[in-house]
C-alpha cells in the first residue's frame, strides 16, 4: 500500500492520526485529532491515449519528474468532472497537441503499489504535426523497432505498447484488464 500521506485535516487544520475510525471499518483512516472527520483515501485514474499515424505512434519525452528525460505515451490524472475518455484526450492535447480521434479502450490496469488504475485509449492522429506543451520537451512518431523500451518511464506504458504491437500483428485489437504487482 502506498505511505500514508495526509497531515492535516482538510476541515479545520489541526493534525491527523491514523487509526481505524470506531464505525465498524476495517482500515487505518486519517481521523483529525479534534473535529474527527474521517479523510478516506481512494485509488486515483490515470488516463491516456496510444496515438496512432499509420504505423507509427506518438511518444513524448518528459519534461517533468518523475522519469525527467523518459519516453511516455500521453497521460495524466483524470480531473473531476470529465469521463475518461474525456480525461485521456485532454492529457493527450496538453502533452503533445496532438489532433486525433479517440478509439476503444485499450488497457485497463491497477497498480495497486501506488494506489492508481491506469486506463489507455486507442486514437487515431488526423496529422503527423505536433505542438508540445511545456511538459514535454519532444513529441515524434516511433515505427515498433524504434521505440525506445530502455527509456520508457512506466511500465504501464511498456505494457500497454507490448499489448499494442501484439494486437497489431495479429490484426485485430482487444481490451486488456490485468494488474502490475
Ligand atoms: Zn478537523
Amino acid at each position: 500500500m502506498p505511505a500514508p500521506t495526509i497531515r492535516h485535516c482538510k476541515r479545520c487544520g489541526s493534525a491527523v492520526a491514523y487509526r481505524v475510525p470506531d464505525d465498524g471499518d476495517t482500515r487505518e483512516r486519517a481521523v483529525c485529532t479534534v473535529c474527527q472527520t474521517i479523510h478516506y483515501e481512494n485509488p486515483l485514474n490515470v488516463v491516456g491515449t496510444v496515438p496512432v499515424w499509420q504505423d507509427q505512434v506518438l511518444l513524448c519525452k518528459r519534461n517533468i519528474e518523475p522519469r525527467w528525460g523518459k519516453w511516455t505515451l500521453p497521460a495524466g490524472f483524470m480531473e473531476l468532472g470529465e469521463t475518461t475518455s474525456q480525461g485521456a484526450a485532454r492529457e493527450t492535447i496538453e502533452e503533445s497537441g496532438a489532433q486525433f480521434e479517440m478509439g476503444a479502450l485499450f488497457t485497463v490496469m491497477s497498480v495497486p503499489r501506488v494506489g492508481q488504475v491506469h486506463l489507455y485509449y486507442r486514437a487515431q492522429l488526423t496529422s503527423p504535426r505536433f505542438a508540445p506543451g511545456h511538459e514535454t520537451l519532444e513529441a515524434r512518431l516511433f515505427h515498433e523497432e524504434e521505440i525506445p523500451w530502455e527509456e520508457l518511464a512506466f511500465r504501464t506504458v511498456r505494457e500497454t505498447l507490448m499489448r499494442y504491437f501484439e494486437d497489431r500483428r495479429r490484426g485485430h485489437f482487444d481490451t486488456h484488464a490485468f494488474d502490475i504487482e
